[in-house]
């Protein structure tokens, strides 16, 4: 999650041996969502153990403490989850972390049918959701539609919590626009179009069935059009579409994108992962800073013969409560697109 959920939980203090910390407050905004008194207190437990989560955030110094609270076998039982950085950065989050270890002990059926909650302990709450590859990765171990995101504030003991399912957006949500309405003119739509569908061509999918293998083209402010398709390998280091073909942009110097056409099987609505929604939406921060209008995402909505039909939003709108670069290092960013071509 939310780095921002977590900034700094290592200053709170550990209170005197003895001392019971003060009680924890549901938010009167949260108070619905957690009626049960029984669920209540499985929160306050999980946020209890989650301060002692062990992290190792080496990069961000931000740790992430998350816990939950299952019942098994007639009992209770306390999981935690924590987060791990290392080299480039890469990092393994707090959730992935945890709900990774719920299956190590529970199995990935019992995981799913009893994970309620992920309770995260920190010093700030409401700095946004999980990021896009927590988001995947959840919505494949738990079920997501029920499932609660819990912040505790360990400052003044209060509790925050949201629906998971807030920052999901399904493709088939995404509004249907004609040709004309995808910001673009029918020339580059075109181009664009085929670029994405040559790339699909391409790729690598020896594991990934064909239903998720995306070709993905994107416009640049320059006028410059970049492509990849998405690729598997043995490790299961998955290589996403958009955050290759952004890659290549930026190698480029080529910062500021205008458009995103997404292709994948003809005559299905493309699903873009949460994960590339991410790439996408650390883009269009860039434009945020610069004051150019939201990268379009447009996805190629089944082009099997039949006529083209296109949806399109933004990447602000397809991963609701993101967070990127620009909110944690504001002037970090500014100072690094002041080195970008106008
Ligand atoms: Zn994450």
């Amino acid at each position: 999650m939310a780095l921002a959920a977590s900034l700094s939980a290592t200053t709170a203090c550990a209170p005197a041996a003895g001392e019971s910390p003060a009680p924890w407050t549901i938010t009167k905004a949260a108070q619905e969502l957690v009626a049960d008194p029984g669920l209540q207190a499985r929160i306050f437990k999980a946020l209890d153990a989650a301060r002692s989560a062990g992290t190792d955030p080496g990069i961000s110094k931000f740790h992430v403490r998350a816990a939950t609270v299952i019942r098994h076998g007639g009992a209770e039982r306390t999981i935690l989850g924590g987060n791990s950085e290392y080299r480039v950065p890469e990092a393994i989050h707090g959730e992935t972390s945890l709900m990774n270890h719920v299956i190590t002990e529970v199995g990935p059926e019992e995981a799913r049918r009893e994970v309620g909650f992920i309770a995260f302990y920190g010093e700030a709450c409401g700095g946004g959701g999980s990021c896009g590859d927590c988001r995947d990765y959840l919505l494949e171990t738990t079920r997501w539609q029920d499932l609660l995101i819990v912040c505790g504030k360990a400052g003044d003991r209060t509790v925050h919590v949201d629906r998971f399912a807030k920052g999901i957006v399904p493709e088939d949500r995404f509004p249907e626009v004609p040709a004309d309405g995808t910001g673009l003119t029918a020339a580059q739509l075109d181009e664009l179009v085929q670029a994405a569908l040559g790339a699909r061509a391409g790729g690598i999918r020896l594991f990934t069935p064909p239903e998720d293998h995306l070709g993905v083209a994107v416009l640049t402010t320059a006028g410059k059009v970049y492509r990849a398709a998405g690729a598997d390998d043995a490790a299961f280091h998955y290589r996403y579409p958009l955050g290759a073909a952004l890659q290549q942009a930026a190698t480029e110097r080529d910062y500021f994108v205008r458009a995103v056409v997404v292709a994948g099987d003809p005559g299905r609505t493309p699903r873009l992962s949460y994960r590339d929604r991410q790439y996408g939406y650390e883009f269009s921060s860039f434009n945020r800073k610069r004051g150019l209008a939201p990268i379009r995402l447009i996805v190629l909505d089944g082009a099997n013969g039949g006529a083209r039909r296109y949806r399109a939003t933004t990447f602000e709108d397809a991963l609701p409560g993101a967070f990127s670069t620009a909110d944690f290092m504001p002037e970090a960013v500014d100072k690094f697109l002041q080195t970008a071509p106008r």
